[in-house]
């Protein structure tokens, strides 16, 4: 049983129609009303499952005379679906600002989990997975582009955009720029659906490839971070590099030897180190 007055974010297949869960047609089937990026997508949807449902639309250029209706009916206890073409609504889908505004308004939500492309597309990638950053679409104005892009200069987590197929040669172009040609990337193409495919390579290669070739399918890239920055050198004063060789010295190493190491973990000129110790030694 739903909840009255509640908002349910349901997810929906992003290909293959065997992913809605029991639980989402549950909720799809028992749910006022069912808010819906695009009420044709969702019909298609609703009627393979044998579904029956008033549909009202919800997406980006409508969010702000719809977001108060969806708003209006749950505060009046209808409890309302909401579901985007394909994945998660509110992942680079509208349905973030409706979340947004129920949680304001202290409306109840509730999420019935389906498949979203980034995660499937990470977890087929072969890079690693500890760490990511979600960046989504790249921008089309050319500052806000630049500006993202520039960001992710040093960003030594795996990360994951989504790409139209009309834009990827682009994308694709700019990555290498930004981040070389050997950078690994996971390419994610039609996932769950029939041509479904990965392909792992690096930045120049798939550039090279897609000059040639039109790209065609959703995508998903899957893209390596940067090699972490090496661990910055411990500057040691000279008295400190001096106090180390001392130490090395009470351990039983010469010197000399010691004077070496206490100059290689301080970045200071042996020589220098070495004399300091002798003075040290002298005085004490
Ligand atoms: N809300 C969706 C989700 O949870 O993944 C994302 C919607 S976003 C508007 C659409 C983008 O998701 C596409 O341009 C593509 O980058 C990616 N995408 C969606 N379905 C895909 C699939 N089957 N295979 C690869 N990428 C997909």
């Amino acid at each position: 049983m739903l909840e009255q007055g509640a908002l349910y974010v349901v997810g929906t297949p992003i290909g293959n129609l065997g992913d809605l869960s029991p639980r989402a047609v549950e909720t799809l089937s028992q749910a006022d009303f069912i808010a819906a990026e695009d009420t044709r997508v969702t019909l298609r949807l609703l009627n393979h499952f044998g579904i029956k449902k008033p549909l009202l639309s919800y997406f980006e250029h409508n969010k702000q005379e719809h977001g108060p209706l969806i708003l209006s009916r749950l505060k009046e206890g209808q409890t309302c679906a909401l579901v985007s073409d394909a994945g998660m609504p509110a992942i680079s889908d509208p349905g973030e600002t409706l979340v947004a505004a129920c949680a304001q308004e202290g409306v109840p939500v509730y999420v019935v989990p389906g498949p979203t492309a980034a995660v499937s597309a990470l977890a087929l990638s072969g890079l690693p997975t500890g760490r990511f950053t979600f960046e989504g679409f790249l921008s089309v104005n050319k500052r806000h582009r630049k500006a993202h892009l520039e960001g992710l200069r040093g960003e030594e987590r795996t990360m994951i955009f989504y790409e139209a197929p009309h834009k990827l040669r682009k994308t694709l172009s700019d990555l290498e720029k930004l981040l070389g040609k050997e950078r690994r990337i996971a390419l994610c193409r039609e996932l769950t659906k029939v041509h479904e495919e990965v392909w792992r390579t690096t930045l120049g290669e798939a550039a090279a490839h897609y000059r040639d070739k039109e790209p065609r399918g959703e995508f998903v890239l899957v893209v390596e971070g940067a090699a972490p920055a090496p661990e910055p050198q411990e500057s040691l004063s000279l008295e400190e590099a001096v106090a180390l060789a001392q130490e090395l010295a009470g351990q039983g190493l010469s010197p000399s030897e010691a004077a070496k190491e206490a100059a290689r973990q301080s970045g200071l000129r042996r020589g220098e180190v070495y004399a300091a110790l002798i003075r040290s030694q002298e005085k004490g």
